[in-house]
């Protein structure tokens, strides 16, 4: 039998496992402070990859980036209702600017109020709009492409690494447009833009599809979302991107003059990923070895540990290594050369190799003498990690023929990633339901981690679709999105009876 290297194994106890990876993959810890973590330098390192391949998608798709402060004015809230709702329960407020010495230590200096508290960004619609409608004039200004990378605050009650963060870091796109068919053309090519990072990036398969009324973006006309299945069954809403309508045109004045000289109010959207992807990330690939990650997204592709043994053969040996590393170094992977680590840090051997495999990094090499006077590699590939025999699944190579090969093995990686990941998906789809009895029979009956059920629905809303919200909820149950790539479709409502329109996703959710 195989003795993983982390203790938690999915299949007995997820969460315990989730948490257990990130800490022994170095990503992240607590920090003290409820619902806000400290990103370490591999779970940075796995951000920056990420924001280094979208923020290239977010500029070639046209947008630019911008910077826009962290405080907003409560006011700036108030002129908008949905909005402000949605978002009052998770505000983090500055009243006061300065601290004094009280009778036991420091307190808030009462006389040191803010005139109008401040909020501390929870998504930047509202400070955004207000720019806009300051720089919009004419219908020649349109369409308006930014984007921004920022950190926003969102109290949240029940925070996991990660998925649900009281601060997270994210990208934030703002558009506005002079016709309702160019925002919503705007908003379903971020969408996209998000399907085809998450798949080819992140190997993670998404659903893209839109959300029913009772889960749209508070003062969205529409929401989209790419949604995965993470390998406990359970659904990751992954991104939105969301159509706005005349919402925040109509609080935040923002007009232009069009052809015929009269003023229209301008169409807007947002869009957004988060650090939340690194979630989906762990648990889509991660196994009971740890992260194992996309090549793509890997900030270490090739670790290079040489089996030192503290005599006088470890010099020859670590030039043999910065030689190997030079040769390797000039090999592209997935258009981009490769990232190769030597890793010449005093510790045993062995060691550096777990907590590289627990790490994720793709490929690990471990040069010893023997190694060197052959002139040879011996390498793991960290997604087949074993022999049948549960012993490790050492790979021997040529320095030259491993050279030739390594960009290769890591697009191989990237692709096998991927098709675990969707083939895992599609088998834990249930289709064919005729009635919500059947949907619960499925639930009841599927085992640990049920995947997702997939029905025919007439899109009901208002109070209507309320009373199905908590039919839903008594299960535990939640509607994901309706697939795009379905369209209309023919039926009957399982819900309402009524001829269906779309079809929708049902599922437990993070
Ligand atoms: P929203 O502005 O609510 O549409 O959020 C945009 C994206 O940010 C969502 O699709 C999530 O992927 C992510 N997100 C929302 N809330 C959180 C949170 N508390 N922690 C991490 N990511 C989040």
């Amino acid at each position: 039998m195989i003795r993983h290297a982390l203790n938690n194994h999915r299949s007995k106890d997820f969460a315990s496992w989730y948490q257990e990876l990130i800490s022994a993959a170095d990503l992240a810890e607590e920090s003290g402070v409820r619902g806000c973590m400290i990103m370490r330098p591999w779970g940075y390192g796995i951000w920056e990859r990420m924001q280094a391949l979208l923020d290239r998608e977010i500029k070639a798709t046209g947008h630019e980036n911008c910077y826009f402060p962290l405080f907003i004015p409560l006011s700036y809230f108030e002129k908008e209702a949905e909005h402000v709702d949605g978002f009052a329960k998770e505000m983090a407020v500055v009243t006061h600017h300065r601290l004094t010495k009280g009778e036991k230590g420091l307190i808030v200096d009462p006389d040191a109020k803010l005139e109008e508290p401040l909020v501390v960004r929870p998504t930047s619609e509202t400070v955004i709009g207000t720019a806009f409608s300051r720089w919009l004039q004419s219908w020649r200004d349109l369409p308006l492409l930014y984007n921004q990378w920022a950190n926003v605050v969102r109290w949240e009650m029940r925070t996991r690494m990660f998925l649900r963060t009281s601060e997270f870091l994210w990208q934030e796109g703002h558009t506005a447009h002079e016709t309702r068919e160019d925002a919503v053309e705007e908003t379903m090519k971020m969408l996209e833009v998000y399907r085809s990072f998450a798949e080819d990036k992140l190997a993670m398969p998404v659903i893209a599809g839109v959300k029913p009324e009772n889960e749209r973006f508070p003062g969205a006309e529409d929401t989209y979302s790419i949604e995965a299945m993470m390998q406990d069954g359970k659904a990751l809403q992954a991104g939105t991107s969301h159509f706005l309508g005349h919402t925040f045109a109509k609080a935040q004045n923002i007009r232009f003059q069009d052809r015929n000289g009269d003023y229209q109010y301008a169409y807007t959207t947002s869009w957004g990923v988060s650090t939340r992807m690194i979630g989906g990330v762990i648990m889509s690939h991660g196994d009971d070895d740890g992260l194992r990650l996309p090549p793509a997204i890997a900030p270490q592709q090739i670790i290079i540990i040489p089996m030192l043994k503290e005599n006088d053969g470890d010099e020859q040996l670590l030039n043999y290594c910065k030689k190997l590393k030079s040769e390797v170094q000039n090999i592209s992977v997935l258009g981009e050369p490769v990232r190769v680590l030597l890793d010449v840090k005093a510790t045993k051997p062995s060691q550096k190799r777990w907590s590289w495999v627990k790490k994720g990094a793709p490929i690990i090499i471990e040069v010893g003498a023997r190694d060197m006077d052959a002139g040879k590699v011996s390498f793991l590939i960290r997604h087949q990690l074993y022999q049948e025999n549960g012993k490790p699944n050492f790979h021997i190579m040529g320095v030259n023929e491993f050279a030739d090969n390594a960009g290769k093995i890591l697009e191989d990686m990237q692709a096998s990633l991927f098709n675990e990941a969707k083939h895992r998906t599609q088998e834990n789809i249930i289709e064919n339901v005729e009635n919500f009895n059947d949907v619960k029979k499925y639930y009841a009956n599927a085992g640990k981690y049920p995947g997702w059920v997939k029905v025919n629905w007439a899109r009901p809303t208002g109070a209507e679709l309320e009373e199905i919200v908590k039919l839903l909820k008594s299960e535990k149950l939640t509607f994901r999105n309706s697939p795009i790539e379905d369209g209309a479709i023919s039926g009957r409502c399982i819900f309402t009876g009524r001829d269906a329109v779309e079809s929708i996703y049902i599922a437990r959710a993070y």
